[in-house]
């Protein structure tokens, strides 16, 4: 429904004025195009919730395509990871295809130039192909190979395919023009010889097709309509039309290449190539670590596929480049968090609070709703007794009015338990606070009913009881980048703004009812933020994520605007 008010973004413009000018809504067709050659990350998010997004807005079928022409760097480990991810973000292709698939096609296409005299074997080394290249205001000069017969041509690109060559002896070049105004007009190389077994086809083929041979023409065998593609794609698409021109038949439905700008995310990198440097300099521990902006990073981290898609929906496509700030992305994850994920009491830095006038060796069960928002949540018991933890930060010896936690002489309230007031306090040799004593209010215990029940004090904490905790290992994340757009400077690289403190580990100790949470459950933890089961957890030790804090500096960043 909601689907319905949203206005159209430009490229289903595109696809309107299509299906307005003759096509028929049975002739759309979509493909996600993923190179099997790291994982996903956030800015395929976009690229995945369009494509997949017109899929369901016009009924039409989407292929997953591994654009997998480049067995140096494409392993099987990527394509499995990039089908979970899919998935995981809700999203079902309706076939897995694979452009190594088309490589016997792509190869008699090939021939079939090579008999029109369109393509050519040229013999000259890439660095003197580089030399004739001419610039962008010069034209290039043509290879001393470029007229050879259509015989030879045909013999030696054989000859490639049969393995007689080493790399780099030749390559098939288109003949198109070497005066062209744009550089890849000018005879780009259609296939290299490559001696590498590839991930699917293994040593069948030791030349392989270019992305520019192969991505129009794949789309074309799928009979994809609308090929969507990132804008440093726009000066290849008069390439993607002269490769289509010279073999289409034209009964059968010509794909469209479209442009839409890239999405970049603050404070880190979106490329598969500089993700896996991380990975490989050990500056995370994996693909999947949670400070990564990969898919899986993300789902580790503990964001829902909800907030991904609503966050690539509300950055919407764009016709230029730009930043977005991490913070929506915080604030998306956020708001279906708040929604779904159970509240319960855990204490990152602990501070002993000793109830001085709570009988010794006593525990009473407490009744705590498990998410004051939504009653259907159902509730839970937490232990109290005399000996408790509560943050460090939530005590101070003296503090001025503003200060709404606890204070010597001053009141709080225990969250779900009973009003407290701090005596006195212990400090070791540095002054440093060792325990707190408190006297407790037995009539104020929450839901009660009693007048002292529903006296109001200024501040609520939440707290463990020491004796019941159960502790857990908890990472705390940081921004992997200390700065805004670690790519965007000419000078340094991007490797020199990691920030070292991305990652702390702590103990935590949790209210009892989280011994048994499972690898990937979510909560919040009051006043602290979401946090989230990790896949290092076992049922001895337990290791949760922080997924964001609660404060939401995006909302504040909304309304200073
Ligand atoms: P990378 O540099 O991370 O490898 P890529 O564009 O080479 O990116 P592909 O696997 O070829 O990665 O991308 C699959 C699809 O996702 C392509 O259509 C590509 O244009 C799109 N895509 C990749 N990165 C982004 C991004 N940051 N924002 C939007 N779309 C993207
Ligand atoms: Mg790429």
């Amino acid at each position: 429904m909601e689907e319905e008010v949203k206005s159209l973004n430009f490229i289903e413009h595109i696809v309107e004025e299509d299906l307005a000018n003759g096509y028929g809504q049975q002739d759309l067709r979509f493909r996600f195009p993923p190179e099997p050659n790291g994982y996903l990350h956030i800015g395929h998010a976009s690229s995945i919730c369009l494509n997949f997004g017109l899929g369901l807005r016009y009924n039409a079928p989407v292929n997953l395509r591994f654009d997998d022409t480049n067995p140096a760097k494409e392993e099987k480990e990527y394509v499995d990871a990039i089908k979970k991810d899919v998935k995981w973000l809700g999203y079902e292709w309706d076939t897995e295809r694979y452009a190594s698939d088309y490589f016997q096609q792509l190869y008699d296409w090939a021939v079939e130039l090579i008999k029109q005299g369109k393509a050519y074997v040229d013999s000259q080394s890439s660095e003197e192909m580089a030399e004739q290249k001419g610039t962008p205001t010069e034209s290039g000069k043509e290879s001393p190979f470029r007229n050879r017969s259509i015989e030879e041509n045909l013999s030696l690109f054989e000859r490639m395919k049969n393995g007689e060559f080493e790399e780099g002896k030749h390559v098939l070049r288109a003949k198109i023009d070497m005066t062209s105004p744009n550089m890849l007009m000018r005879d780009p190389i259609m296939y290299r010889v490559l001696h590498k077994a590839h991930h699917r086809t293994n040593t069948d083929w030791c030349i392989y097709p270019m992305y520019d041979w192969t991505h129009g023409e794949s789309d074309y065998i799928e009979q994809v309509s609308h090929s969507l593609c990132t804008l440093e794609f726009l000066p290849h698409r008069e390439l993607y039309n002269w490769f289509l021109d010279q073999l289409v038949d034209t009964e059968k439905l010509r794909p469209k290449q479209r442009e839409f700008a890239r999405r970049n995310l603050s404070h880190t990198v979106v490329s598969k190539r500089k993700l896996l440097q991380l990975v490989e300099q050990s500056v995370v521990d994996s693909w999947d670590d949670p400070r990564m902006p990969t898919i899986s990073g993300l789902r580790r981290r503990g964001y829902t596929p909800e907030s991904i898609r609503n966050f690539a929906e509300t950055i919407g496509i764009a016709k230029r480049e730009n930043i977005v700030d991490v913070s929506l992305l915080e604030f998306h994850v956020r708001e279906h968090l708040n929604k779904i994920a159970p509240r319960v009491m855990a204490v990152l830095n602990p501070l002993k609070v000793v109830i001085t006038n709570y009988e010794e060796g006593k525990e009473e069960w407490l009744e705590a709703e498990n998410n004051p928002g939504d009653e259907s949540d159902g509730s839970r018991q937490v232990p109290f007794s005399r000996e408790l933890f509560i943050e460090q930060e939530d005590f101070r010896e003296e503090a001025n009015r503003k200060f709404f936690r606890l204070k010597l002489g001053g009141e709080v309230r225990l969250k779900n338990g009973y009003i407290i007031k701090a005596e006195s306090c212990t400090k070791d040799t540095d002054g440093n606070i060792l325990e707190v004593q408190c006297t407790y209010d037995p009539k104020s215990k929450s839901g009660s009913g009693t007048e002292e029940s529903l006296r109001k004090v200024k501040g609520t904490l939440h707290w463990v009881s020491i004796a019941h905790a159960v502790k857990a290992e908890v990472r705390l994340y940081d921004r992997l980048f200390n700065d805004e757009n670690p790519d965007g400077h000419k000078d340094k690289d991007f490797m020199e703004f990691v920030n070292p403190d991305s990652l702390k580990k702590i103990t935590g100790y949790l209210e009892p009812s989280l011994k048994n949470a499972k690898v990937g459950d979510r909560f919040q933890f009051q006043r602290l933020g979401y946090f989230n089961v990790d896949t290092d957890s076992t049922a001895e030790n337990l290791v949760f994520n922080r997924t964001v804090t609660l404060r939401d500096t995006w909302a504040k960043i909304q309304q200073n605007n």
